[in-house]
């Protein structure tokens, strides 16, 4: 089965803390896969301990050393159809380096069966796996996102500002990465900005039809520490040098307030969890 890929070397351990049956793990595993092929080396293993539920309500408690990531996973009723699909984001991460060790995904049961109709649910796990392992859930702990909360934040990793560029971006007008500066809670200041992205994986909107993951994204998670690889980015290019002058609503399956909102905690020398922020 492996085809001869290389070992993958980022370890990536779902723990389904609802009832799931044994066909439905079958879309969280090749988006494991996906981010395995992109994000190619170990982090160092972490010892981390947290009192049950809290990596949000119903988490088990957890005592272990952890390699590289663990992701409880809640199939849940949020909201009914529409609204709310899902939200994710880390809950451990690893002291200095912040890159996270522990996180949490859930999905809203009423649209689960919509997205595997409609084809995106790998889609949408891919992407909310992206804020568990930092994407617009760790940018301001790395200093690396300016302007949040405002008219025009931007994401100031270098790595991200050079992929950008070698997409299209230079003939952009403001400063790069732009970032979300609408959508609300969840949405703004963690994902890219749709009027210059549009169908980029790693917006707020989904779209149907294709959402690549581009190298920018990649490179983003290069600039949060991960050691990536560029090359295993989906192609991708800005449509039109112009793409920020775009008018209109966003359009695409909008991912309302996706970024999960629970506290994140830092693991302390003796190994003990301490509030890194409260969101
Ligand atoms: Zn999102």
């Amino acid at each position: 089965m492996s085809g001869g890929c290389l070992p993958l070397e980022y370890d990536i351990e779902f723990r389904y803390i609802t009832p799931i049956e044994p066909g439905e793990t079958t879309p969280f595993n090749r988006a494991a896969t996906r981010w395995q092929h992109l994000l190619v080396g170990d982090v160092p293993d972490i010892d981390v301990v947290l009192e049950a539920d809290g990596c949000g309500a119903g988490s088990p408690e957890v005592d272990e050393t952890i390699d590289d990531l663990v992701i409880f996973v809640r199939l849940q009723a949020i909201d009914g159809v529409g609204g709310v699909l899902g939200a994710a984001g880390p809950c451990v991460v690893r002291p200095s380096s912040h890159l996270p060790a522990l996180g949490i995904m859930f999905f809203d049961t009423a649209d689960l069966d919509y997205l595997q109709a409609s084809g995106l649910l790998q889609t949408v796990i891919v992407h909310e796996m992206g804020h568990v392992l930092g994407f617009g859930t760790i940018w301001e702990d790395e200093e690396l996102l300016v302007g949040a909360g405002g008219p025009d934040p931007y994401f100031i990793g270098p790595g991200a500002i050079s992929a950008f560029h070698s997409i299209g971006g230079d003939a952009y007008q403001g400063d790069p990465v732009p970032v979300e500066n609408t959508g609300g809670v969840g949405t703004r200041d963690g994902h890219w900005r749709e009027s210059v992205f549009d169908n980029e994986l790693m917006t707020g909107w989904i779209n149907e039809g294709s959402n690549p993951l581009s190298v920018v994204t990649v490179a983003s998670m290069g600039d949060l520490g991960y050691e990536v690889d560029l090359t295993a980015a989906d192609s991708y290019t800005l449509l039109s040098p112009l793409r920020a002058a775009v008018e209109g609503p966003p359009t695409g399956l909008h991912l309302v307030r996706d970024i999960w909102q629970g506290p994140i905690y830092e693991v302390g020398a003796d190994g003990r969890v301490r509030l890194l922020r409260r969101r």
